[in-house]
């Protein structure tokens, strides 16, 4: 076995672990592999294995990528990264879902490039939930009102919310971080949006996916325990 295909293994082994230590089921959560400053042969040794989900941090690395998979209809593309507003009309082609939606100009610029492509796009909004200002995301207080605008977007499904923890060995402090975003996330989903369909929670990394799935993540983005270090 390959080592890609071993730390995959590993890490479902970590994920059923987690959701069996909190009575949840390991078939509510989507594994993004992240492949960022790993080659396409990367990769094609993970999809060999099995993964179908891959995410990438920056446009200009997951275009190509997406490009070089195009006869795969299969793989599931995620753009993760912050997003850069004059960047969108590279991704509208190709990419399925964007975690990293923070403000209303960039859902404007995704419905106006998704429908240029005639595709719908998955959208996760982006919540600033770590005390660390360079981190991206909209201000909890602006949540609702982004997902209300939403609505005149027949290209764009908001499908959740993505957050990311405080870089920090403070589990504590990411615990809190993330649960303050599945208590928007539960306030949200609880609203009567026209084009909502709150069902995801994008949180949890290599360090703290145990502690994400505690506290009710769906989507994890794993990097460096399927890939290794960068
Ligand atoms: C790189 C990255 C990840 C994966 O991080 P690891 O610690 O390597 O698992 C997750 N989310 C985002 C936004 C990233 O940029």
């Amino acid at each position: 076995m390959s080592r890609i295909e071993t730390n995959l293994a590993e890490i479902k082994q970590r994920i059923e672990t987690a959701c069996k230590n909190c009575g949840r089921n390991p078939n509510e959560i989507t594994l993004v592999a992240v492949s960022k400053m790993h080659p396409v042969e990367a990769i094609t040794t993970a999809r060999e294995a099995g993964q179908l989900h891959f995410g990438e941090n920056k446009v200009q690395e997951l275009v190509p990528k997406m490009d070089a998979f195009e006869n795969d209809p299969e793989i599931v593309w995620h753009m993760i990264g912050t997003l850069q507003t004059n960047k969108i009309k590279y991704l509208a082609k190709s990419v399925h879902w964007i975690h990293s939606v923070p403000k209303l100009k960039s859902l404007k610029e995704i419905q106006k490039r998704a429908a240029s492509e005639d595709r719908v796009i998955n959208v996760l909004i982006q919540v600033n939930i770590s005390d660390e200002d360079q981190k991206s995301g909209c201000e909890p207080d602006d949540l609702p009102g982004l997902i209300q605008r939403a609505e005149e977007m027949p290209n764009l499904v908001i499908r959740g919310l993505m957050g990311m923890a405080s870089f920090t060995d403070n589990m504590d402090q990411v615990r809190s971080e993330f649960r303050l975003l599945r208590t928007l996330f539960d306030q949200e989903k609880a609203k009567d949006y026209k084009n909502a369909k709150l069902e995801h929670l994008s949180m949890g990394m290599t360090n703290d996916l145990e502690v994400a799935i505690e506290e009710g993540s769906t989507m994890l983005r794993i990097g460096t325990a399927i890939f290794g270090e960068r």
